[in-house]
């Protein structure tokens, strides 16, 4: 194409509230041939909220529990954190300093409190804190041998929302439920990139069933979950290396490297600066029907120049 008529696509491409950062993107897109959708903010709304606590232990209070993990959870940047923290000031919990606090990237955080151990985060996260041989039969579907709060856990996930547990000097007191409304027009969009011979695939650090659940929902048949930031990025790397054209689509830190691999990465505008510092395109809107729009106009753009 030449710059002028890239030009005006671009002009196109901002009145549809997609700001191009590379005009030369714009000729790739009309290539894309696979759509890598992020999950949380980009197919669900990023704005997660607390649905159920269930305490494991009875010696336990609610309230107490809730201090100390939103305690921890301030110091994390992640939307399940901000979740309980809204859960915590719902109650009127006045939060305080944890004596350390870390960040495990993709499975969750951990920190002492009052000389108490503290893991919080997702099954991954247990096993690596000496929970595994008692978690074993998890979330991943296999329900042999389940335990009550297994079952608990798969009912969670098997409606899109995520578990998130809480183990305490390694022992597992509580799991929080936590929903992420899906999209409103998450459905419409991906059926429309499906009509037009794209591939539609879910890529989440978020656990299995949990992801699936979210997937059927919206009508995306190829789910990879329980993947790692690098993984994100060796996941597209994959795709590519299998002769996919691969659009990717993310609003998280986690998504930045796979943004930049990307053939073309779009992030959600109400993304983390580093994922829209990573991409091509930006959304302006929070409606995924945009990312189908904005391919039409590539191709339509890249036809009529010929
Ligand atoms: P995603 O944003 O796709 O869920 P992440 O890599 O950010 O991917 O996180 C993967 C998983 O790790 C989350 O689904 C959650 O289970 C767990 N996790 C991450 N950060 C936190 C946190 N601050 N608190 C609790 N769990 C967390
Ligand atoms: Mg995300």
């Amino acid at each position: 194409a030449t710059p002028m008529s890239i030009m005006v696509s671009v002009g196109r491409a901002a009145q549809m509230g997609v700001l191009v950062r590379n005009g030369e993107a714009l000729q790739t897109a009309s290539k894309i041939t696979t759509v890598v959708l992020d999950k949380t903010g980009t197919v669900t709304q990023g704005s997660p909220e607390v649905t159920e606590i269930l305490l494991l232990d009875k010696n336990i209070c609610e309230l107490s529990l809730l201090e100390d993990v939103a305690s921890l959870e301030q110091h994390s940047e992640h939307p399940l954190a901000s979740a309980i923290m809204t859960k915590a000031k719902q109650q009127s919990i006045t939060l305080k300093e944890p004596d350390s606090f870390a960040n495990v990237q993709g499975k969750g955080i951990t920190g002492f409190i009052a000389g108490r151990h503290y893991a919080v985060g997702n099954m991954g996260l247990m096993q690596q804190a000496g929970l595994g041989g008692k978690l074993d039969a998890d979330i991943d579907g296999n329900v042999d041998g389940i335990s009550g709060y297994q079952q608990q856990v798969a009912e969670f996930a098997s409606k899109g929302q995520t578990p998130v547990f809480v183990a305490v000097d390694k022992v597992l007191v509580a799991i929080i439920s936590i929903a992420d409304p899906i999209k409103a027009d998450a459905a419409e969009a991906v059926q429309a990139m499906k009509n037009q011979g794209l591939k539609v695939v879910l890529l989440t650090g978020d656990n299995p069933l949990t992801a699936q659940a979210v997937a059927d929902k919206v009508g995306i048949d190829s789910v990879f979950a329980q993947v790692l930031p690098e993984q994100k990025q060796q996941k597209v790397l994959e795709l590519q290396q299998a002769g996919e054209v691969v659009a990717m689509v993310g609003d998280g830190i986690n998504d930045a490297p796979a943004l930049m691999s990307a053939d073309v990465g779009i992030a959600m505008g109400s993304g983390t600066e580093v994922a829209i510092e990573s991409a091509d395109f930006t959304l302006l809107s929070a409606r995924l029907i945009v990312i189908n729009d904005t391919l039409a106009l590539a191709r339509a753009s890249m036809t009529n120049i010929k």
